[in-house]
């Protein structure tokens, strides 16, 4: 997946981890350091 076609506005994100359960190539986690999702090499 091209990441540049995926971005995250931090601004509106609630931090749900929605996007983390559903991403098809699980390239999503959550950093409890930095308090945000974050993109993952898989
Ligand atoms: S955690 Fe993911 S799905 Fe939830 S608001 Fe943030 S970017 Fe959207």
């Amino acid at each position: 997946m091209n990441n540049k076609k995926f971005t995250i506005d931090k601004r509106k994100c609630i931090k749900c981890k929605k996007c983390i359960e559903v991403c098809p190539v699980a390239s999503l986690s959550f950093s409890p350091e930095k308090n945000e999702v974050e993109f993952i090499k898989n």
